[in-house]
């Protein structure tokens, strides 16, 4: 059935490149249909995604509650924009706000939208708040960091793929090494307005900070006068068996910044959330988006926000995840260098003498597994959090095989 000459997948991926932009570098399949933890390609192979659209898809593909608020939402109303109130606005921000112990919260689409909206209410704030001088306002970030593709935001990214040729770039932010406390209490000036943070850096390769950091960051921030803002985009909405990854120090930023899996793997939901005296500098007309919060995108959070207030995605994160980690563990000096991450979430160093991250991605697939590689040895492992503890076994076995540690 899978012969070559049967086979649609190759004229599919050659349109696919025809087509577009080469901002990309896919793996060669091309997807038609998914439910759960596993996806169809148009020749009908079925492949376990260990990738989870980074994390969108944390909740698995068409979970049959999220399906349900979607089509609900599509039959009665999808837009007003926010000129005008509708009727799934307030549950969500509430509801959200709850999960977040945060006081208000700011929808957007987009994590780079969430991620410029925190950059703009931080400096804000350092202006209206804290007194900084007008246009002085300074951002710590961290080497290595990901936090998506506008120009302001790849003006502080280290990664020459996503920066170069892409200038004039925009002024105020200062990098310092990821998980080094000491170099950025050293940053930190009067006209410091907030330190910006994955808790986990995703793209990096899921690297997980020292323990301590979080809480390092926090008391410094409070020390200081400074907002802590975590990028919780990829680590949040229970990918790291918690709600959030900053829950693992017990440490409270003062804004989360979410995206990805709160839309369900439907729709682009992005929010921010923090208290009154934070996201209350902002005044009518001072920033906006004509989708941010709209009927369809909160009708299908809110349904998500239920779905982690259960606990259920976050325990089989935790657990699974002991799993998944136990188990990759037992490859290292077979073929595997290191091994880090937490709960359903791990980045895998293949060792550079046996293959690249990209040759073991398509020697996964081809065994019918997807995953994809980061900066050339890391392998990332995310699979949707309704996984189940067999497939994993069998996932692990996958890897192992294809490194030649089975
Ligand atoms: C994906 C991601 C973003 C950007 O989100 P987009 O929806 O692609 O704009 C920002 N920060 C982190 C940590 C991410 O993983």
């Amino acid at each position: 059935m899978n012969s070559i000459v049967d086979s649609r997948t190759p004229s599919a991926v050659a349109d696919a490149e025809r087509w577009t932009a080469h901002n990309y570098h896919p793996l060669p399949v091309v997807i038609s249909e998914a439910q759960g933890a596993w996806v169809t390609d148009i020749d009908g192979r079925r492949f376990l995604d260990f990738l989870s659209g980074y994390s969108a898809l944390n909740f698995g593909h068409r979970h049959p509650k999220l399906i349900a608020a979607a089509h609900a939402q599509l039959d009665r109303l999808t837009l007003t924009s926010r000129a005008f109130i509708h009727d799934q606005f307030a549950e969500f921000c509430h509801r959200l706000a709850d999960l977040t112990g945060q006081e208000l919260v700011l929808p957007m689409n987009t994590g780079a939208e969430a991620v410029e909206t925190a950059i703009k209410v931080a400096r804000k704030w350092g202006y209206q708040v804290k007194g900084v001088p007008d246009g002085q306002a300074k951002i710590i970030v961290a080497a290595d960091n990901f936090h998506g593709r506008t120009t302001t935001i790849i003006s502080f990214s280290t990664d020459d793929d996503a920066r170069a040729d892409f200038g004039p770039y925009t002024p105020g932010f200062q990098i310092v090494p990821y998980g080094d406390l000491t170099a950025l209490a050293d940053a930190v000036d009067d006209f410091t307005v907030a330190v910006l943070l994955e808790p986990i850096q995703g793209e990096a390769g899921v690297l997980v900070p020292p323990d301590g950091y979080l809480r390092g960051v926090r008391e410094l921030c409070d020390r200081r006068n400074v907002l802590f803002l975590a990028d919780e985009i990829q680590s949040g909405l229970g990918r790291t068996g918690m709600t959030f990854a900053v829950d693992h120090e017990g440490v409270r930023p003062d804004m989360h910044i979410m995206g990805k899996a709160l839309g369900g793997g439907i729709v682009p939901v992005s929010a921010v959330a923090a208290s009154r005296e934070v996201l209350g500098v902002l005044k009518p007309g001072e920033h906006g988006s004509t989708f941010g919060g709209n009927p369809l995108s909160c009708a299908v959070a809110i349904e998500v926000i239920k779905l982690l207030e259960t606990g259920e995605f976050q325990r089989r994160s935790a657990e699974l995840g002991g799993l998944l980690h136990e188990q990759l563990r037992a490859l290292i000096g077979r073929g595997v260098t290191a091994v880090r991450g937490r709960g359903l979430w791990a980045g895998v160093d293949i060792d550079p003498s046996i293959m690249s991250g990209r040759e073991a991605s398509e020697k996964l697939m081809a065994r019918g597994m997807l995953a994809k590689d980061t900066h050339g040895v890391t392998v990332r492992l995310a699979p949707p959090l309704v996984i189940e503890e067999d497939e994993i076994r069998w996932a692990v076995r996958q890897l192992a095989e294809v490194i030649g540690a089975a």
